[in-house]
């Protein structure tokens, strides 16, 4: 898939005169037409909910665009608990998805009335002497051991992953909290993780629809809902083909069909927690080169660095990367393009090829609009940069400002030290 800018050299330069680089840059009609598309895919479910995994994205305007199009919140920490009922996300809106869950965390989920999510058989008992008695409704988090696969070869290691009940515990599990009093139960599972592949959903949905059927039969357990979770992949390579939500939703219908509606389970509703589908293609990162370097490689020193987005630095991960204004230009020249901690795996790209890079040339790195921002980090005392909104009329909203050398100071503002330090 070709990747697009969503600015030209001009306008970039136009925005940094305001809001300095590095910046991240979120555009609003891309986020409304696929949040739109999943609604639309889903719509054969009547109880159908996107969960959206706030972890992904944690800022509060890019969640209430997706208010719009009735998305809830997966949350997984007290802060994101708290930033969603700020939002105005309420009750049954929220999932809280955690593992090795905090008992406060658990104890403020279920003041806000959140779905709880259960990681392992023995949070029932967790749950249970936190808040006295257990939630009407439930969830468990299944994991089937082994190694999932799909046709296309595509798989990943569920029996490595530290999450979820084993197939025994979920039998196990539903009994217990159907003696207990839970009245409406949930299944979850989050099998592989960024699938390029329409075939992901429907054969997790499949897998998940027989357990349900099983878990009914057997322990006459009322089950409301099955949360097929995030996994949902984005292409970072101008290569891969993007998945289509249209595809994956009558997949996920026609299993439905013959699994759920089948055994009498006809009213079961579907809901899913993507983050990198619902942000990723929706982001980006801009920054501006500010040095070469000529020694034993050729690198381009940008004004972002791995404090802004990690991916590359942790998991490898690739990012495209266009030069604004040589979008057009033949990419003849390898480079290392860098950021500056004190990291030799502070790189957003290795053995690039791309245009000529002169100092002063805004860089957009793609793809930027899940897991980018929101795994920043002050390593180096460096500081998170600002995240702006690209509205639908083309005008800019700066949606959270830039870390200030006084957030960085300010949890040292109980020390003496700190009030003769001159801000
Ligand atoms: C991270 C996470 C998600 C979102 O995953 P994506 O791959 O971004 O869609 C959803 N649910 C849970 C429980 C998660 O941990």
């Amino acid at each position: 898939m070709n990747k697009i800018p969503f600015i030209t050299k001009e306008k970039a330069q136009e925005i940094a005169e305001m809001y300095p680089t590095p910046f991240y840059l979120y555009d609003e009609k891309g986020i409304r037409e696929n949040a739109r598309a999943v609604k639309e895919a889903f719509a054969w479910n009547p109880g159908f909910k996107e969960y959206f995994a706030v972890k992904a994205t944690p800022n509060p305007y890019l969640i209430q665009i997706l208010r719009e199009y009735d998305c809830g919140c997966d949350c997984s920490s007290m802060t994101e608990l708290m930033l969603s009922k700020a939002v105005g996300v309420k009750g049954e809106d929220i999932m809280f998805s955690s593992n090795d869950t905090p008992a406060q965390e658990y104890a403020y989920a279920a003041k806000i009335g959140a779905i709880i999510n259960l990681d392992d058989i023995t949070h029932i008992e967790f749950v249970e002497n936190i808040l006295g008695k257990l939630p009407e409704t439930i969830s468990c988090r299944y994991n089937p051991g082994g190694i999932f696969k799909m046709s296309n070869g595509i798989m990943d290691n569920p029996g490595d992953a530290k999450y979820g009940f084993t197939t025994e515990q979920m039998f196990e599990g539903y009994r217990i909290l159907k003696e207990k009093g839970v009245e409406n139960f949930g299944i979850h599972a989050f099998l592989a993780s960024n699938t390029v592949s329409n075939e992901y959903y429907p054969v997790l949905a499949k897998e998940l629809f027989e357990l349900a059927v099983k878990l009914e039969k057997e322990t006459g357990a009322h089950i409301k809902f099955i949360n097929l979770s995030g996994g949902v992949g984005i292409p970072y390579t101008p290569d891969q083909e993007p998945n289509d939500i249209r595809a994956i939703g009558e997949g996920v219908r026609k299993v439905y069909e013959e699994v759920l509606v089948r055994a009498g389970m006809g009213d079961v509703a579907i809901y899913t927690e993507m983050g990198r589908f619902m942000m990723g293609p929706y982001g980006q990162l801009v920054t501006k080169a500010i040095h070469e370097k000529h020694t034993y490689k050729e690198y381009i020193g940008v004004d972002a660095c791995a404090v802004n987005l990690m991916r590359p630095a942790m998991y490898g991960a690739y990012h495209h990367i266009t030069v604004l204004g040589k979008e057009n230009a033949p990419c003849d020249h390898k480079y290392d393009v860098t950021g500056s901690l004190c990291e030799n795996n502070d790189k957003f790209a290795i053995d690039r090829m791309l245009p000529q890079i002169e100092k002063g040339d805004y860089l957009v790195i793609h793809d930027t609009g899940a897991h980018g921002h929101a795994m920043g980090y002050n390593y180096n005392g460096k500081l998170r940069s600002a995240e702006l909104l690209l509205k639908e009329d083309g005008s800019v909203r700066m949606i959270r400002r830039a870390e200030m050398p006084k957030d960085y100071f300010a949890t040292l503002d109980c020390f003496e030290v700190y009030d003769k330090l001159a801000f």
